[in-house]
């Protein structure tokens, strides 16, 4: 197993946003962790990251318990992420912000670069237009570029589709399949329930900070409850 959240619990203040989270990512998965609003899905891979305290609970990577190391050594241990609402640095470079997701490793990192190029030829066309400059779909793919800079074993992605234009949500989910293809394992949030089942090979279903159900994509797909809160229904 890559990745284990063995019953998290996580507050802000008081409130508790996660109540006992418990979810598994084997290496070369796409899993997808969809909810509605609030439910708990960015806090889970806050968590994951280290950018949120755990109150209880584990977090396992590749065997280790990582539950109090640092955001910034789970990044050098392979775990990346692009967060929500995208966080580009807008008066750098298309190419300077990519190299700022190598910043800190050692080695060459001109193939990681070419191989970020290669699945983003817009970024390549547009390596020295600033980051702000670029439109919303373009610095989504910044974002998912940068953490792929980062060389991870497990790509964590919250709403890459959001605010994107339909053309370009299916291009995003096509490029997630390609990332996976190429070796990367992917937990991906998504609000678009629909596209993230198609994709994704298993995934977890959580309703106001707890996992209400989990089983591989295609069958939540089918499954009647699933499809009248997450799917519109029929
Ligand atoms: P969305 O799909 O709307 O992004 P989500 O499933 O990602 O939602 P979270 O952002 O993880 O949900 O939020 C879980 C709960 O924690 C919500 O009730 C939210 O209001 C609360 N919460 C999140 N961030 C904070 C914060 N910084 N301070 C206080 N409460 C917060």
């Amino acid at each position: 197993m890559l990745l284990e959240v063995n019953d998290i619990h996580v507050y802000y203040g008081k409130v508790a946003a996660l109540h006992g989270v418990t979810l598994e990512v084997s290496e070369g998965e796409i899993v997808a962790l969809i909810g509605a609003n609030g439910a708990g899905k960015t806090t889970t891979l806050k968590t994951i990251s280290g950018l949120r305290p755990l109150a209880r609970g584990r977090v396992r990577f590749q065997g280790e318990d990582i539950s109090k190391v640092p955001a910034h050594k789970r990044v050098a241990l392979g775990i990346g992420q692009a967060p929500e609402g995208r966080g580009i640095f807008p008066g750098m470079t298309v190419q300077e912000n990519l190299l700022m997701g190598a910043y800190g490793r050692k080695g060459d990192v001109s193939g990681d670069l070419a191989q970020v190029y290669e699945i983003f030829p817009r970024l390549a066309e547009r390596k020295s237009q600033y980051g702000g400059t670029m439109s919303g779909g373009e610095q989504q793919m910044l974002t998912i570029g940068r953490a792929l800079m980062t060389n991870p074993k497990v790509l964590l992605l919250d709403e890459p589709s959001m605010g994107l234009a339909p053309m370009l949500v299916a291009q995003i989910f096509d490029i997630v399949k390609e990332i996976n293809e190429r070796g990367t394992t992917v937990l991906l949030v998504e609000q678009n329930a629909h596209q993230a089942l198609q994709l994704a090979h298993r995934a977890y279903v959580l309703e106001t900070g707890a996992v209400v159900k989990s089983a591989p994509a295609s069958d939540l797909l089918h499954d009647p409850e699933v499809r009248a809160a997450y799917l519109g229904g029929d």
